[in-house]
């Protein structure tokens, strides 16, 4: 197992557009969840020493917690990552207003080096439309304490295509995260969830979707302006300088093997892809009781398994080996996608080169789409 994945299901309030699994934080029930992984990770015994490259405590939101809550939650991480964590990418997910200097110290002090930061926006009125907690100002100074707390690596998250933003207003978000110079930045298209309260809103006319076409234009002038300021565009979402990519995310995108703990985790684990179950009372029990809560376990055939390998991989921008990809399916991959490669090619969304498999920028534009003649 070479990645490392810890849920916290918890945050201050809910987003407008959030589907993850997450609730609103209760001290009491963060305690018996906190158990809870604790006995989770134990009865997953210890990583391998050799094999383990990341630690990623994501959610939710991980430093909602309490300072006490979080030092559990960090002492359950050293019992099960035993090795010396400073050869490990650690990182955590924050979210502006809860970032302060007490909980990045102490996430500093069990090893980690790297901090994503839920930025989405610096606009007032896009981040109410979210449903974000946070002020535009909450941002840098959350970017300041991570910097004066020692952290290495800083990510910011931004949100496009919100109903009435313009390109321009996007632009104007990222000018501002770039000012604070992050290390990596990650950019995601809206999307409507169903059951959400945004969803709920579009489809009572109270909110516009943006168009594909103003998505596109989005899309494109942020990658010219992200490569332009020196970062490497390296997957559909990810911008890095060069070195910060996010190893933990490669690890998945390269079909590697990664456990998560947690309720809603998910593990792909010598090809087998498990899930935990979501409700946190739920999960709860059922750690107590029998020490797992595993909800589906799904073992990919061979054939399945080398699609989901093409999907995962395309969404690197350096594409996949076609070697390598033989190597670890079985299938050479021209004969297993014949005629859904040879149209993508043909329009322009699909670069075959040499050894190398790749979507255009074409093609990351609409990735989803291509993505799906393959499964
Ligand atoms: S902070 Fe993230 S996980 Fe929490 S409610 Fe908002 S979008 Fe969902």
């Amino acid at each position: 197992m070479k990645a490392l994945y810890l849920h916290v299901p918890f945050c201050a309030s809910r987003c407008s557009y959030c589907a993850f699994t997450s609730s609103v934080y209760k001290s009491q029930q963060a305690d018996s969840y906190l158990e809870a992984l604790a006995g989770e990770s134990l009865s997953r015994g210890k990583s391998s020493p050799e094999e383990l490259q990341s630690i990623y405590l994501g959610g939710g939101t991980p430093t909602v917690l309490s300072l006490k809550q979080l030092r559990c939650l960090c002492e359950t991480i050293a019992g099960f990552a035993t090795q010396d964590v400073s050869k490990l990418e650690m990182t955590v997910e924050a979210n502006p207003g809860s970032a302060d200097a007490q909980r990045l110290a102490l996430l500093r002090e069990f090893g980690f080096r790297r901090i994503s930061i839920g930025a989405q926006s610096f606009q007032d009125h896009e981040l109410k439309l979210l449903g974000r907690r946070h002020q535009p100002r909450d941002v840098k100074i959350a970017v300041e304490n991570a910097r004066s707390a020692g952290f290495q690596s800083i990510n910011l998250d931004l949100i496009f295509g919100l109903p009435a933003q313009t390109t321009a207003d996007f632009m104007s978000n990222l000018s501002q995260a770039l000012k604070l110079e992050p290390e990596h930045i990650s950019i995601y298209g809206l999307s409507y969830e169903p059951g959400t309260p945004l969803t709920g809103d579009l489809q009572a006319g109270r909110v516009t979707a943006a168009t594909q076409e103003l998505e596109r234009q989005t899309y494109l002038q942020t990658v010219a302006c992200l490569t332009d300021h020196g970062f490497e565009h390296y997957e559909i979402s990810n911008f890095a300088r060069p070195g910060q990519q996010c190893r933990h995310n490669i690890t998945y995108w390269n079909g590697g093997d990664y456990l998560g703990l947690g309720a809603g985790a998910c593990s792909y684990l010598d090809g087998q892809r498990l899930e935990n179950q979501h409700d946190i009372p739920e999960y709860c029990s059922a750690i107590a009781s029998s020490g797992d809560a595993i909800i589906s376990r799904e073992k990919l055939n061979p054939e399945k398994a080398a699609r989901e390998a093409l999907m995962l991989g395309l969404r690197q921008t350096r594409g996949i080996s076609l070697q390598e990809f033989a190597r670890r399916t079985g299938f050479a991959a021209p004969e297993l996608f014949g005629e859904a490669l040879a149209i993508h090619r043909d329009a322009g969304r699909i670069e075959i080169s040499a050894d190398r498999l790749r979507l255009t920028l074409e093609g990351l534009l609409v990735a989803n789409s291509v993505m799906s003649d393959f499964i």
